[in-house]
C-alpha cells in the first residue's frame, strides 16, 4: 500500500521535513532528526528522509500555491520564532523587510489588507509542527 500518497492526498494534513521541524522550534536539523530518531515527532521515513505529517488546523482555506510557498519560506530560513509564542519574523522575499506573522494576522502588505497571505499559512504549519512534537 501507498501509504504515503494517501497521506499526501488527504486535506487539509501537510506535509513537514525535519528542516522545517528544525526551524520551528530554533534547533539544529540534527536535533530534530534525534527527535524523529527517537519517536518524539510523528515521522516517518519516505525514500530515506524523515517526513512528519500533520492536520495543520486552518490550512484549509489557503490555495495550493500558499501553502508551496510557505513551506518554501519555511525551508529557506524566511521566518523565524521569536520570543514570543505563535509570533514569527517573516523576512521579505527581497530580504529588505521583515514582517511579523501569528496564525491570525501579518504585518506584510496583503496581511494588512486582511488576506490570508502565506506567511499566515506557514506560522499555522511551524505551530502544528510543535503540537506534533508535544503529541508524540
Ligand atoms: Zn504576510
Amino acid at each position: 500500500m501507498d501509504q504515503a500518497s494517501a497521506l499526501a492526498s488527504a486535506t487539509p494534513a501537510t506535509r513537514v521535513t525535519t528542516r522545517e521541524i528544525a526551524a520551528a522550534h530554533g534547533v539544529s536539523l540534527r536535533t530534530a532528526q534525534r527527535w524523529a530518531k527517537a519517536g518524539k515527532l510523528a515521522a516517518q521515513k519516505v525514500a530515506g528522509r524523515w517526513v512528519i505529517t500533520l492536520t495543520a488546523p486552518g490550512l484549509d482555506g489557503f490555495k495550493p500555491f500558499q501553502l508551496d510557498k510557505a513551506r518554501e519560506v519555511i525551508e529557506q530560513g524566511a521566518i523565524l520564532a521569536t520570543s514570543r509564542p505563535h509570533v514569527y519574523r517573516a523576512i521579505s522575499s527581497d530580504g529588505t523587510t521583515v514582517y511579523l506573522a501569528s496564525p491570525d494576522g501579518c504585518s506584510c502588505p496583503a496581511g494588512l489588507k486582511a488576506r490570508r497571505c502565506y506567511h499566515i499559512a506557514a506560522v499555522r504549519i511551524l505551530l502544528a509542527a510543535r503540537t506534533g512534537r508535544r503529541a508524540a
